[in-house]
């Protein structure tokens, strides 16, 4: 169970049968390594589960795709390495502040 479970009345279960039938079980993405099949559903932003949560979409179902495995995980790494780049500009930016000497320590 996710920590989503609040905003809809549906299970993840359910959401993902209804996607899958909705895109007939064929793969949203295409990538040059579909197989077609979609046998897994991806959710297509990353901010919908905080929209849910707050009420701002109904429909979880509306934020998600079906997929193939092989696209899923292409799709999936590409997400993690757009967010391991923006942790690494964070970070760059962090390390630009003034070093503060910790108290008691001159
Ligand atoms: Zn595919």
């Amino acid at each position: 169970m996710s920590s989503w479970g609040k905003g809809g009345s549906r299970s993840w279960r359910k959401v993902r049968q209804e996607v899958l039938e909705r895109d007939n079980f064929e793969c949203q993405l295409r990538f040059d390594c579909c197989i077609w099949a979609a046998t897994e559903v991806h959710h297509t932003t990353g901010i919908a589960g905080s929209m849910l949560a707050r009420g701002m979409v109904e429909d979880e179902a509306d934020f998600c795709v079906s997929v193939c495995q092989p696209c899923h995980q292409r799709v999936s790494a590409r997400q993690s390495r757009a967010a391991q780049a923006q942790m690494n500009a964070l970070r760059a930016k962090r390390r630009k502040l003034p070093q503060l000497p910790h108290p008691g320590e001159r």
